[in-house]
């Protein structure tokens, strides 16, 4: 049997490592960590989540649910941590980071068949024939690495950014003016609420759209028509093991992904692009008025000792002192401390469509198989479920057998779907939404008017589909 490589101890690799493990493959998970860091990083933990703790939506038949639905019943090792470590966040599954970090850790250690390395990787063997990789470095991944991978694969890679919401001290908040609500009422009331009157409302986005921003770099920047950069353009220092964040400012234009806007720059589309945004107060009655404010920016809780909370939505790209001036004119938030401000950051990605196969492999090197965000999906749960994926394909691999595909009907079949057969020219990022699951036929689309009602058809559909795929896989390790 061949040996698996994972490289990579953030969500992606940790998953795949203990699958290929569970069937009964020799694993080794190198981590760069604490050696070397990322951009983003603040830890030596593996499956560290770098910005929000939200592994996202809980309410029955969407897609985010659907999603993990299908990874719990494969067994996902990393969803199960979640599970164990979660928070109160309403109708969505957030996690105690470190208590999250620390499950994740103990089933690595715990596991016979991992070996953990830590050191950072910087070369690639595409000609070892006795060994299956799993690159999951992400989107920070190494400089030298990165050069690899880009020898591998030509010039189609990219690279472009998105952002860190600030985190608030809850001491700090003054409680007489905020309120805890769940929007419309639904599930617990987890979420403290900053209302906004219209004056206020004014007051900071006039505050907000004047506030400096930090400029772009040369490591970042993007030419001026806002396509995506090639490698080896966005990445001309690579080879020299030059940290990017080094870099002289340039005056160039950066690609935000849509799903993940500074608040600024969504300020700069419309005075109330916000109001139907991030901070939109539909359904949050406040116990004071017994009516909406007029804006409303949103708290959640990031840990279970309930003693700080990050701003839902609030990603910027403004400096520290700027983004301290204007987040404290959020009603609540005048003397507030933030124990972390907002920041963008690198985030790089393979043209999946062009280069991997439905299982996850380099069409030219089927030996090295990509995932987590480096895959070209978006967000934790994203990346844990295209994780587990790899570690079961690899695991097929390493014992001779051609791996079968997720179902398309599935979530987490159809996340890769999109990825592998996207248009070339159009290809974004994706988190799983019901556009990427495969739709339903005209006469069921006419048949059933109620999209609730159409997506549990969905779900129905996707759930037993994924059923029927996992019964039909055995650990192939384990089976002979
Ligand atoms: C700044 C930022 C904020 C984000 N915020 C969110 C969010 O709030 N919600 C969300 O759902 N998604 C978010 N994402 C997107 C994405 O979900 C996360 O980046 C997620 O952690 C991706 O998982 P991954 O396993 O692919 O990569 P990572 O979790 O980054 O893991 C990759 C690991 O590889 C290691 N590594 C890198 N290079 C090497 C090397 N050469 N050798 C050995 N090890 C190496 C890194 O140290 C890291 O531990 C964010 C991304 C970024 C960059």
């Amino acid at each position: 049997m061949k040996k698996i490589h994972v490289i990579g101890g953030g969500l992606a690799g940790p998953e795949a490592a203990l699958q290929a493990a569970d069937a009964g493959c020799q694993v080794t998970l190198f981590e760069m960590r604490p050696h070397r860091s990322t951009e983003a990083h603040q830890t030596q933990d593996f499956a560290e989540l770098v910005c929000s703790n939200s592994l996202k939506s809980e309410s029955e038949n969407s897609a985010p649910w659907l999603l993990k639905q299908e990874m719990r019943q494969a067994g996902s090792f990393l969803l199960r941590a979640a599970d164990e470590t979660a928070v109160p966040a309403g109708h969505a599954l957030a996690v105690d980071r470190e208590l999250f970090s620390a499950k994740v850790a103990a089933m690595i250690e715990a596991h016979p068949n991992i070996t953990v390395v830590r050191e950072e990787v910087t070369h690639l063997n595409e000609n070892d024939a006795d060994t299956i990789t799993i690159l999951a470095s992400g989107p920070l991944t190494s400089a030298p690495l990165a050069a690899e991978l880009a020898r591998l694969t030509g010039a189609d890679h990219l690279a472009f950014y998105d952002s860190i919401s600030p985190i608030v001290d809850a001491s700090t908040i003054d409680m007489d003016k905020v309120y805890f609500a769940a929007r419309w009422d639904k599930g617990t009331a987890d979420y403290i609420n900053c209302p906004f009157n219209k004056d206020e409302y004014n007051a900071f986005i006039d505050a907000l759209t004047g506030a400096e921003k930090i400029e772009a770099k040369a490591w970042e920047a993007l030419p001026a028509d806002g396509q995506p950069t090639e490698v080896t353009t966005a990445y001309s220092d690579l080879t020299t093991d030059h940290s990017p964040l080094n870099n002289t400012p340039v005056a160039a234009k950066l690609q935000y992904f849509e799903g993940c806007l500074p608040i600024e720059e969504t300020a700069r589309r419309g005075r109330d692009t916000l109001r139907f945004g991030p901070m939109k107060p539909a359904g949050l009655t406040n116990p004071k008025t017994g009516r909406w404010p007029y804006a409303c920016v949103q708290l959640r809780q990031e840990n279970l000792r309930a003693d700080s909370y990050n701003l839902v939505g609030f990603q910027n790209h403004l400096k520290f002192g700027e983004q301290a001036r204007v987040l404290r004119l959020i009603p609540g938030l005048e003397h507030a401390t933030f124990l972390r401000y907002g920041q963008i950051h690198r985030n790089t990605y393979i043209h999946a469509p062009s280069l991997l196969t439905e299982t996850l492999q380099l069409k030219a090197h089927p030996g090295i198989l990509i995932a987590g965000q480096l895959s070209g999906v978006e967000g934790y749960t994203e990346s844990i479920a295209s994780g587990l994926l790899a570690g079961r394909y690899a695991a097929a691999l390493a014992c001779g057998e051609q791996p079968t595909p997720a179902p398309r009907l599935s979530a987490n079949g159809s996340l890769v779907h999109y990825i592998t057969h996207c248009d070339t020219k159009k290809f974004q990022p994706a988190n799983i939404t019901f556009d990427l699951l495969q739709p339903l036929d005209e006469s069921e689309r006419k048949a059933i008017r109620d999209k609730k009602e159409r997506h549990k058809l969905q779900c129905d559909r996707a759930l037993a589909a994924w059923e029927q795929w996992m019964q039909a896989q055995r650990s192939p390790a384990l089976a002979t």
